[in-house]
């Protein structure tokens, strides 16, 4: 019978700590051909201008593979309301035969596997010494990147910018003590990237909130927000400043705004990606020098879902979590 997990399952079963390795692996195993998935379809849902994407994935590797697919609706007019922006199903197959192994909760999901990418790509890519971290969006990324670059440099203040003040004040509350360092609001974009070593973007912003004027020496910026071809949160001269390493090459030719949009305004080139992260995890060149400024485009894999859903599967069999169902 099939595993149902709901949200308070995959809590007791999932940590940030396991989450950054596995997703690691999933990644540089992605660059390695060792997973098919085709770039996801997206539907937008109007009148409510939202959007539906389905996201199937296999991944063969040596403990059996794993096979699944993620169903995910990101409608942003729900902010503020009853339902959460994203929401999200998973289903985790058996490779051997097919069979429905379990039924997760997405959103969870989502939230965690995102952060612990973009922890990959600032343990891979940021200098070592990044101390200062700077928050754009005060959402629910905000949070779970917060709770994952903690893990991965060792944080000496965060400064948080939100297009309404009072999320940003409400998340540095809400946060306070959790990260072991001081969490400050800033009033704007450009005051919260003063001095910051890592900035994360994570907002649903359409237009450009980072102005390349705004970068400094040695930075590395992770662009987590924008996930379809006419939204972003860079301008198209921060993008062409950077050392832009992606996710997946084949995705972000279809859905990265930020780079899209750069490179339909004439400021970046065919060849401005210089690698996937996953490539980078293997071994080729990341960041060349302490005064580059490189740049992590996240769109959000499949292979990230299907291996946090088989990590909270293998948990929570271990551990007697979750609710056997019959279909
Ligand atoms: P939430 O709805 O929880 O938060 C959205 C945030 O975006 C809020 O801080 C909000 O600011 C801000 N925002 C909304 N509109 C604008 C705007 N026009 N300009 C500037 N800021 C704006 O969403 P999540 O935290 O779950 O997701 C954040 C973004 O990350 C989304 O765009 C989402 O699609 C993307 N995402 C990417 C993933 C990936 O794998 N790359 C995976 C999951 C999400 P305020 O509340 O202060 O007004």
């Amino acid at each position: 019978m099939p595993l149902l997990l709901s949200e308070a399952d995959l809590a007791r079963v999932l940590d940030m700590r396991s989450l950054i390795p596995a997703m690691r692996d999933a990644l540089r195993r992605f660059s390695a051909g060792e997973v098919v998935q085709p770039v996801r379809p997206t539907l937008v849902i109007e009148p409510a201008g939202g959007y539906y994407s389905t996201m199937p994935a296999h991944l063969r590797d040596e403990r059996g593979g794993a096979l699944g697919m993620k169903s995910v609706t990101f409608f942003p007019g729900n902010a503020g309301g009853a339902h959460p922006t994203h929401l999200a199903t998973v289903l985790l197959l058996d490779p051997a035969h097919g069979g429905l192994l379990a039924i997760l909760d997405g959103r969870l999901v989502t939230e965690m596997r995102t952060a612990a990418v973009t922890a990959v790509s600032v343990d891979l890519l940021a200098r070592k010494e990044a101390r200062h971290l700077a928050i754009l969006g005060s959402g629910v990324q905000a949070r779970s990147h917060l709770r994952a670059l903690a893990l991965v440099r060792d944080l000496a203040s965060v400064s948080v910018w939100s297009r309404t003040a009072a999320h940003a004040e409400r998340l540095v509350r809400e946060m306070a003590g959790a990260v072991g360092c001081p969490l400050r609001t800033a009033p704007t974009v450009r005051e919260a990237m003063r001095g910051a070593d890592v900035v994360v973007a994570v907002t649903s912003a359409r237009e450009s909130i980072v102005d390349a004027a705004w970068l400094e020496p040695g930075m590395h910026l992770c662009a987590v927000g924008s996930s379809a071809p006419d939204m972003r949160e860079l301008d198209a001269e921060s993008v062409a400043r950077c050392r832009v390493f992606v996710d997946s090459r084949a995705s972000a030719a279809a859905e990265a705004g930020d780079l899209i949009m750069a490179s339909h305004e004439g400021r970046i080139g065919p060849d401005h990606v210089i690698a996937e992260l996953g490539e980078v995890a293997a071994g080729a060149p990341g960041r060349r020098s302490a005064e580059e400024i490189t740049l992590f485009k996240s769109l959000g894999l499949a292979v990230e879902d299907v291996v946090t859903a088989r990590l909270a599967f293998e948990r929570a069999r271990e551990l007697m979590i979750g609710t056997d169902v019959e279909l």
